[in-house]
């Protein structure tokens, strides 16, 4: 099909999951990122990769609103949610998030807490949540682990929690925010293997990470982020072996 053609006909397969429209943040007079565009597909992985400090959890965090672009549109599966009509709870319980330091209620076992945004959000009966919360759980490998608080859970099973929080909402895609940078080694392929599963069963996922080996089996896409702006993107392969800015460089050449 032509190119003209495409576009006159258009598809639901072609709508974005994500599209963000030249989004900028400012926090109090700094200017933290300066027009940032990108596209998820349905069923698409695509990883941001950048020093400390370049934006990428600030743009993560735009994605569902947590945090507010200063300029900018963020649509959701071809529906803006960057207008101020917009239910946010129902956006995050949508786009859920899984950040580095899990967020866990610590007066809630693993169940409750996976149970919580089902009640509260999502409005489900106490019993059909629960009984969702366990689904979700098992789906993390933590069906043995119901009933535990989050300080008789390891950082991999606690971090898995976070996830079956996020899943337990039926969300259209998820955001990790290095997911695995405050675990111990030896936790850290217990997550990134829930997150491969996750990616193969179709969930589209925007992930910060520097796990180079994860990335190249798992994600479509990378993004490279400098100073509130990409400098570089393309199919993950291409961008970690032929890097073609000198800063992509200097960055994959500093984590090995
Ligand atoms: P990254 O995740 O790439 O390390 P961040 O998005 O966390 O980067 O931060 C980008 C910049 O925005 C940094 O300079 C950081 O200090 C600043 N920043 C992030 N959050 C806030 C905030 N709530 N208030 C003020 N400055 C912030
Ligand atoms: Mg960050």
């Amino acid at each position: 099909m032509s190119a003209a053609l495409e576009e006159a006909t258009p598809n639901a397969a072609q709508v974005p999951m994500i599209e963000a429209r030249g989004i900028h943040k400012y926090f109090s007079g700094t200017h933290v990122l300066r027009g940032i565009d990108a596209r998820v597909a349905h069923g698409e992985v695509v990883a941001l990769m950048g020093r400390s400090g370049s934006g990428k959890s600030t743009f993560l965090r735009c994605l569902n609103r947590i945090e507010e672009p200063s300029e900018g549109d963020v649509l959701i599966d071809g529906t803006i949610i960057t207008d101020l009509r917009t239910d946010v709870n129902s956006v995050r319980a949508d786009i859920g998030m899984v950040f580095q330091d899990y967020n866990l209620f610590p007066h809630m076992t693993a169940l409750e807490n996976v149970a919580l945004g089902l009640i509260h959000v999502r409005k489900r009966p106490r019993s059909v949540a629960q009984d969702l919360a366990a689904s979700a759980l098992k789906q993390v490998g933590l069906a043995d682990h119901l009933t535990k608080y989050p300080n008789q859970l390891s950082g991999g099973q606690q971090q898995r929690v976070a996830i079956a929080r996020s899943l337990a909402m039926r969300p259209k895609a998820i955001l990790f925010d290095e997911p695995t940078s405050a675990l111990d080694p030896e936790m850290v392929h217990e997550v990134l293997d829930v997150m491969r599963t996750l990616a193969s069963e179709g969930m589209t996922m925007v992930v910060v990470s520097h796990e180079i080996g994860f990335l190249r089996k798992v994600a479509d896409q990378l993004i490279m982020f400098d100073d509130g702006m990409v400098i570089e993107r393309g199919p993950t392969e291409r961008v970690l072996d032929a890097p073609e800015h000198a800063r992509t460089r200097e960055f994959l050449g500093a984590l090995k």
